[in-house]
């Protein structure tokens, strides 16, 4: 989503009292070259009318029109009462009769407006238009009169379906019945082949729908103006409009800006059409002109999937624009060149030719994959359009994630089209490869996606109910609609696999089933969806690396090969230029280091040694030590695993060079290495040359009731003194190891679930003596830091006596979650949905860091640990540490790092200079 300039107040001039309401200006004018309203922005106007002016200033031909600005809709929301802008809409709509020499109701001549919504940031399709607005019984004469009595009656049908739909509130089925029987009737696929005669009928079915209702439809001209003003203002909080703001984290207090803007006709013959067109490929960011239109058609019939539309540019099929309307693409070009070069950004435009004319609609900043985004922030630095800071926000840090989304490869795709499970070729509209098992309603997409398995969502067509089945799914498919329709624009702003328009499938919804191509799939069965090429299979395909994971991790692709990844670590290098936070990964393996160094973090802030004790030669001698009744036998067990964890740190150590590593000494509680089941315990006693009875009842004296809350971390350290010292050598003597090699390593030893200063400093002795007997036997010291995590509230509290001794803390967000909230994150899944659902909780706190709450305590234990201990390091190693917004709280809490999973690092380098930059500008704007 774009980005907006923070503002004063979120709800602009929403205070403004009905008697000041005369002087100060809330309607404001565009149309010939002028536009009252350049320059106050999308706050005020709503991003269409902020739009629509920036245009009409520009020279751009734009029908002439007014935007009702924002606040004025927060006041009616609030009122019921538009009385305050009355005088202002007159004078108005006196001057578009004016710049178009046509008269509002007039029978004659009439002229006829669109009264358009249209808030600050674009919430495709989810609240109201209404087109033709005007067209009264008496107007209709003079519109037949002046253009044909077949496009009138196109208009009035239009007219009269959307404004009952909106203000008197008929739903839209009840009248698209009549005109889908007339195409039968008649064998015409398209409402472009009605006749006048066919046109008249609908009309007077229509009007026939809204007199059964019991509403009347006012045939007064300025009735019709108030009536759509007021409901389009209303649709601010319609259920879908709401849903949307709550996905996509939309002020409520925001509102709606209400467009009147004067009416062209893209249906007013075949060299007249409607369409849209985005400045660049929003798939892949590429410089071309890209779009599509439907000649002798109006609003959105261009989106909707009617017909099939057309392309801009020429490619050979004598349909294009190009080819068929060349003035008025030419028109398009210089039009597009105008808009990049003003809005500095890739723009999504909306035009209509009226015969042969060209006219703007709309621009706003398009929606465009992760690859685009990246892409096309790149490019506008080098064709010296933004600046390096502005390239960096322009990607949202979570798009990221889709440059790095698996693909098919290509020989198992390629076999499996071989082998005839290819059902369908439609429109790549959201890249990456899913697959998943079908379901043909949002509804049993989310049903099915909650018992954890991959779906894909297969409709006709998808509309703005279907939000939540599109969330829930990997991938969604549409038999209908271009790379425009909705199901296109949401996939692409959700990062989600999806291909459009595959008309070759039928999606039969009684049966649950689909067929193409002599195939058929029911639901649950799986389907594989190629959304970078527009394929669609049968059946589950094994999905492949990125491009960029081929480029930067297995060395597969050169990089001079791939310009995607030259504009991803362009990006992440100017990023890195703009952060304060250090990022680092969290990764227990060599092989984890090596990804997570490649991705650029710049230590590891968080090793879990118990990971290492899984392996299948040691978990025996882990075994033992738990199993072993005496010191002396656990000591014996342990010396077989000092070499195996000394070979790990070493291997880690030598990738990550200078770099720091935290290593997190052994947190889990021991049963956890313990078989349960009974065969499992036979087969194990036996491996360790005990009776099965004997471990049975080892297993028996570990079981706890609350093992969260049990013996585990720092609490093992300290009975069971040890396993730590045998953890600490190990690092110790991994460390000298490497610096023999020349390397210079940076360790980090952590001391987990610390709740009290005894404990933390009880340990840290332990870690010093054993440094310096390794030290005294290798005749090297080591450098090395001592820290704890901070994870149980107290600790937080008690930062400042813990921080005495303590080089660094570490938050682990995750059990710091559970246990301020009292929650078990492994249960919560009972209850949490509900606590969001009601708006109790705003977010999972496990997805996104509760900041008024755990944050406090990161404050907290941030400020009292750093004034005991100037100097301490603070960073985090949850989850939270490559969630974007926690990484905003982060970076305003003043830590040093963040660590994360290291797919997930270059995320949070963007993310961190993000927070470092909207401060930046934040600043600026409000000295
Ligand atoms: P949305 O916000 O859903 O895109 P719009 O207000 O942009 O809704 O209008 C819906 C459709 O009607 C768009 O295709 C738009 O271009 C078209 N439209 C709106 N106003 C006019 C007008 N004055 N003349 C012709 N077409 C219009
Ligand atoms: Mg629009
Ligand atoms: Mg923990």
């Amino acid at each position: 989503m774009s980005v907006d300039p923070p503002t004063g107040s979120a709800s602009g001039r929403a205070t403004v009292s009905p008697l000041m309401a005369a002087t100060v200006k809330r309607v404001h004018y565009f149309g010939d070259g002028h536009a009252e309203g350049a320059g106050l922005g999308k706050e005020i106007l709503g991003g269409k009318g902020s739009g629509l002016a920036e245009m009409t200033a520009l020279g751009i031909p734009v029908p002439p029109g007014f935007t009702i600005e924002t606040s004025v809709c927060l006041d009616y929301l609030r009122t019921g009462n538009l009385d305050g802008v009355r005088p202002e809409v007159e004078e108005a709509l006196a001057r578009v009769e004016r710049s178009t020499g046509r008269k509002f109701g007039d029978a004659s001549n009439p002229l006829l407006v669109s009264v358009r919504s249209g808030a600050r940031s674009s919430m495709p399709g989810m609240m109201d238009t209404i087109l033709n607005l005007g067209l009264t019984r008496a107007a209709m004469a003079g519109l037949a009169a002046s253009a044909g009595e077949r496009f009138a009656l196109d208009c009035r049908r239009r007219f009269l379906q959307m404004y009952s739909g909106i203000v008197l509130e008929i739903p839209r089925e009840e009248f698209e019945e009549f005109l889908t029987r007339r195409r039968e009737e008649k064998g015409a696929k398209f409402d472009s082949e009605l006749s006048a005669e066919d046109l008249r009928w609908v009309v007077d079915r229509y009007e026939e729908v809204v007199r059964r209702r019991g509403a009347s439809f006012p045939d007064d001209p300025r009735e019709q103006l108030w009536g759509a003003i007021g409901a389009v203002f209303r649709s601010w909080n319609n259920p879908r409009a709401k849903e949307y703001r709550r996905l996509y984290r939309i002020p409520e207090e925001w509102g709606t800006a209400v467009n009147v803007q004067a009416m062209v006709f893209g249906n007013r013959g075949e060299r007249s059409a409607t369409g849209v067109a985005f400045t660049r490929d929003p798939a892949t960011g590429e410089k071309k002109f890209y779009g599509e239109f439907l000649a002798n058609a109006q609003g959105e019939d261009v989106v909707a999937g009617i017909r099939t539309p057309h392309p801009l540019a020429a490619d050979g099929s004598g349909k294009s624009l190009e080819e068929t309307m060349p003035a008025a693409y030419a028109e398009l070009v210089r039009v597009r060149d105008l808009v990049e070069k003003s809005f500095r950004d890739m723009q999504d435009l909306e035009f209509t030719i009226e015969e042969g004319r060209v006219y703007l609609l709309q621009t706003r900043n398009g929606k465009r994959t992760g690859f685009a985004a990246v892409r096309v922030a790149t490019d506008m630095v080098a064709e010296g359009l933004i600046s390096e800071k502005e390239a960096v926000l322009r990607v949202e840090p979570e798009q990221l994630v889709q440059l790095l989304a698996p693909v098919f490869p290509a020989k198992e795709k390629e076999a499996a089209v071989q082998g005839g499970r290819l059902l369908a070729r439609g429109l790549p509209a959201g890249p990456g490869a899913a697959c998943g098992r079908i379901a043909f309603t949002a509804d049993r997409a989310v049903e099915m996606a909650r018992k954890g398995d991959p779906v894909v969502l297969v409709r006709v067509e998808t509309s703005p109910e279907d939000s939540a089945g599109m969330h829930a799914a990997v991938g969604i498919l549409t038999t209908r609609g271009g790379i425009t329709s909705h199901a296109s624009v949401v996939a692409r702003g959700m990062g989600k696999t999806c291909v459009v328009g595959a008309g070759e499938i039928t999606v039969d919804e009684r049966r649950h089933e689909l067929r193409a191509r002599n195939l058929t799939a029911k639901e649950g069965d799986f389907l594989s969806v190629d959304g970078t090429a527009g394929d669609v299979l049968l059946g589950q395909l094994p999905t492949q690396p990125s491009e960029v994971l081929r480029v930067l991790v297995d060395g597969t692709l050169p990089p001079e090969k791939s310009p995607l990844f030259a504009s991803f670590q362009r990006l992440l290098e100017w990023a890195d230029g703009s952060r304060r936070l250090g990022v680092r990964a969290n990764a227990d393996t060599p092989t984890d280091a090596r990804v997570a160094r490649l991705f650029g973090a710049e230590g590891i802030g968080l090793c879990r040694t118990e990971h290492m004790f899984f392996g299948e030669n040691r978990i025996v001698a882990v075994r033992q030590m738990i199993v072993a009744d005496s010191e002396a036998d656990r000591r014996k067990a342990l010396a077989k695993l000092l070499p195996m964890q000394r070979e790990d740190f070493i291997g880690i150590f030598r990738e990550m060079g200078e770099r720091p590593v935290t290593i997190r000494l052994l947190d889990p509680p021991l049963h956890e290495f313990l078989p349960h089941e009974d065969a499992a315990v036979k087969k194990t006693a036996e491996e360790l040359g005990i009776t099965a009875e004997k471990l049975r009842e080892r297993v028996r004296s570990l079981a706890e009731a609350n093992p969260m809350l049990g013996h585990r971390g720092c609490r093992l350290g300290i009975t069971y003194p040890e396993i730590y010292e045998t953890q600490v050598r190990a690092i110790f003597e991994a460390a000298a190891a490497v610096r023999r090699e020349g390397l210079r390593p940076s360790p980090e030893v952590m001391i987990p679930l610390v709740g009290t200063k005894g404990e933390f400093d009880r340990l840290k002795i332990m870690v010093d003596e054993t440094a310096r007997l390794v030290a005294g036997e290798t005749g090297d010291a080591v450098p090395y830091r001592v820290g704890t995590m901070i994870e149980i509230p107290r600790a937080a509290l008690r930062a400042a006596e813990i921080a005495a001794n303590c080089d660094f803390f570490s938050f682990g967000t995750n059990d710091l979650t559970q246990m301020t909230y009292g929650y078990s994150r492994d249960d919560a899944a009972s209850f949490l949905p509900a606590y969001i659902e009601l708006g109790i909780l705003p977010d999972d706190p496990f997805g996104t860091i509760d900041q008024p709450g755990v944050g406090e305590l990161v404050s907290i234990a941030t400020e009292r640990g750093r004034a005991a201990k100037p100097g301490l390091k603070v960073g985090v190693c949850g989850e939270h540490g490559g969630d974007p917004r926690s990484i905003t709280f982060f970076h305003g809490a003043g830590l040093d790092y963040v660590s994360c999973s290291p797919f997930r690092v270059a995320v949070a380098r963007l993310a961190a200079a993000h927070a470092a930059l909207s401060k930046e500008t934040a600043a600026s704007s409000t000295a």
